[in-house]
C-alpha cells in the first residue's frame, strides 16, 4: 500500500512537494483552504480584468525548467514564456530610464553615468555570475539542518568569493560611486526583504538574475505558472482538497497522526506544512510540540508586508511599461520606516505592474490592468479603507504626474489588498508578504527548519524555511524538503 503524504496548503512550495513525493510513488493529498491553488499567488478575476494578486516579476527561467524538466516535461508544456524588452523602467525624481535586456544597451547606460562604469559591470557580473552557479549547485539545494552541509572543497575553497560576509551595499559601492547605479543594483535584494547594509553580499546573485538572466513574462501572468504545477501535479495523481480548512495535527508518540479540517480528518504516514510556518506551529500544534518559542519567532525580522491595488481602467494608457519602479523619494527614510521605526510611511516608494502592456488576454479591449504595491513593515494594525485610500490618492497622484496623464477618472475597477488581509488570507504572520527578511543571521541553518525538532513526521516547505522567499524559492523549497521527507521515510 501507498504511504500517504498530506500537504498543508498549494501555494508554489506546496505544489512543488506534492509532485516530488507523488513522482517517488506516495499517495498524496493538498489540503488548501481557499477554492483554487496558488497562495500567495492566487488569481483575482473582476469586471473583465485579470489581476495576479501577488508575484508579477519572472527571474531565474532556469529554475522553472529545472522543475518541469524533473518530470520529464519542460515550461513550455504548460505555457508560454517571453522575455521582457525593456526589463524595467525607474522612475526617478525628474526623469526615468528604462533598463534594457541587452547587456550591452546597459553598459552603455552606466557608462554616461560614470566613465568607466561598464568594466567594472563587467568585472561585477562575473563575480555575480560565479555565485548564482555556486549558489545553484551548492547551496540552496541543502536542506539547512547543519553545518556539515556545507563541509563541500569546493564551497570552502570559493567561500572568499562568494562574499557571505561583506554586505551587499558595501559590495556595491565597492564598484561604483553614481546613486543611480547603485541603486539599479541594490534593489534586487528588496526581494529578499531586507535592507542591503544587512543583506550578505553573496545575493549579488541576484544582480546576475536580473540583468543577464533577464525578467520573463508567462502568457496569462504568473497564474500560468500556477496552473502548470497544478496540472503537473494532477497529472501524476495528487489529490486536491480544496475549500479544507485545516484547523489542527493530531499527534501522539511523537509523530502527526491525522490532520484535522472543518470537514473532516485526514490519516498521514507524514506531513508537509505549506502554509505559514508560524501558523502551524502555534495554531495547529499543541504547545509541547512546536520546535520554536513564541519569544524566537518575535525577535524575528520579518520581511516587509504590502498594500496592494488592483486597479482596472477603461482606457489605454501611453509611454508606460510592464513593470515600474517609483524611486523618486528618498529611499533611506522608507527603509527606516519599514525596518528600524516600523511605521506607515510618509512617502513610500511603490511599483506597479502593467500586464495588458503585454498581454490582451488580461483586461476587456481598449483597456489597461493595472497592480500597484507599496511595501510597509510587516505587523502594522489599522489597514481600514480610510488608510488604504489615502495611501492609494499619493501613489496615484505620483503615478500620473511621471506619465503624464490622468487615470483617476478611469477607473472602472479597484480592489486593494493589505496587511490584515494577509493574515485572513494566509494565516500570515505578521501580515508578512514575503516571510522571514534574508539576513545572515536568518539564512540557511538559521531559518526555521524544514523538519519539526518535536514531531518526528511534520515537515515544513514555503518562503519561511530553507532556501526562502520568492517564486523560485518556493519550487526549490518543495523539492528539497521532498528529499529530506524520502530520506527517513
Ligand atoms: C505581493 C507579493 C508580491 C510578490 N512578488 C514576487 C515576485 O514578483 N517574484 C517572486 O519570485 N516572488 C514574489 N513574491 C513572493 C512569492 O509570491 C512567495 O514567496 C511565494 O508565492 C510563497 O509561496 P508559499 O508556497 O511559500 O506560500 P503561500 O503562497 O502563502 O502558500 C501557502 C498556502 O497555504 C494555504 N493555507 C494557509 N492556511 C491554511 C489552512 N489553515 N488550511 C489549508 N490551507 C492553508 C494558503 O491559502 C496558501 O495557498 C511576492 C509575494 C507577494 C505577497
Amino acid at each position: 500500500m501507498k504511504k500517504k503524504l498530506i500537504v498543508i496548503g498549494s501555494g508554489f512550495a506546496g505544489l512543488s512537494a506534492a509532485t516530488f513525493m507523488a513522482r517517488a510513488g506516495w499517495q498524496v493529498t493538498v489540503l488548501e483552504k481557499h477554492a483554487t491553488p496558488g497562495g500567495r499567488a492566487r488569481q483575482l478575476k473582476e469586471a473583465g480584468f485579470v489581476f495576479d494578486m501577488g508575484p508579477s516579476w519572472y527571474w531565474m527561467p532556469d529554475v522553472f525548467e529545472r522543475y518541469f524538466a524533473s518530470f520529464g516535461k519542460k515550461v513550455s508544456d504548460y505555457y508560454s514564456l517571453s522575455r521582457l524588452d525593456p526589463s524595467y523602467r525607474i522612475y526617478w525624481q525628474n526623469d526615468h530610464t528604462d533598463l534594457p535586456a541587452s547587456l550591452d544597451s546597459l553598459r552603455s547606460i552606466f557608462e554616461n553615468w560614470e566613465p568607466g562604469s561598464s568594466r567594472k559591470l563587467d568585472r561585477f557580473l562575473s563575480e555575480a555570475a560565479f555565485k548564482y552557479k555556486a549558489g545553484m549547485q551548492k547551496l540552496v539545494f541543502k536542506p539547512g539542518r547543519s553545518l556539515l552541509e556545507f563541509a563541500d572543497w569546493d564551497l570552502l575553497k570559493g567561500l572568499f568569493r562568494l562574499d557571505v560576509l561583506s554586505s551587499m551595499q558595501h559590495h556595491v559601492r565597492k564598484y561604483f560611486q553614481h546613486p543611480r547605479i547603485r541603486q539599479i543594483l541594490e534593489f534586487p535584494v528588496l526581494f529578499l526583504g531586507a535592507l542591503p547594509e544587512n543583506t550578505p553580499a553573496l545575493y549579488s546573485l541576484m544582480n546576475y538574475a536580473d540583468l543577464v538572466g533577464g525578467t520573463w513574462y508567462p502568457q496569462g501572468g504568473i497564474y500560468s505558472v500556477v496552473t502548470g504545477m497544478h496540472t503537473l501535479a494532477e497529472e501524476l495523481g495528487v489529490g486536491f482538497r480544496f475549500n479544507e480548512n485545516v484547523t489542527g495535527i493530531a499527534v501522539s508518540a511523537s509523530s502527526a497522526r491525522r490532520v484535522i479540517t472543518e470537514q473532516q480528518e485526514y490519516e498521514a504516514d507524514v506531513v508537509i506544512g505549506g502554509a505559514d510556518y508560524h501558523f502551524i506551529e502555534n495554531r495547529l500544534l499543541p504547545p509541547s510540540h512546536r520546535s520554536y518559542t513564541e519569544h524566537w519567532w518575535q525577535e524575528r525580522l520579518m520581511a516587509p508586508s504590502c498594500l496592494l491595488y488592483y486597479i482596472g481602467l477603461n482606457k489605454k494608457l501611453h509611454n508606460i511599461r510592464h513593470h515600474s519602479l517609483f524611486f523618486d523619494t528618498p529611499f533611506h527614510q522608507h527603509a527606516q520606516q519599514i525596518y528600524t521605526t516600523r511605521e506607515w510611511p510618509s512617502d513610500p516608494l511603490f511599483y506597479v505592474s502593467a500586464t495588458s502592456v503585454s498581454d490582451n488576454t488580461v483586461a476587456p479591449p481598449g483597456c489597461e490592468n493595472l497592480f500597484f504595491l507599496v511595501p510597509v513593515a510587516a505587523g502594522l494594525q489599522g489597514d481600514d479603507e480610510h488608510l488604504r485610500d489615502r495611501y492609494f490618492q499619493r501613489i496615484l497622484q505620483r503615478f500620473e504626474q511621471h506619465t503624464g496623464q490622468s487615470i483617476a477618472d478611469a477607473i472602472i475597477c479597484k480592489r486593494s489588498f493589505g496587511c490584515s488581509d494577509f493574515v485572513h488570507d494566509y494565516n500570515s504572520f505578521k501580515g508578512n508578504a514575503y516571510g522571514l527578511a534574508n539576513t545572515l543571521r536568518q539564512t540557511a541553518i538559521w531559518k526555521p527548519s524544514c523538519r519539526s525538532r518535536k514531531v518526528k513526521n511534520l515537515f515544513y516547505t514555503g518562503q519561511l524555511t530553507v532556501p526562502g522567499p520568492g517564486v523560485p524559492p518556493s519550487l526549490i523549497s518543495g523539492e528539497v524538503v521532498a528529499r529530506e521527507v524520502l530520506r527517513y521515510f
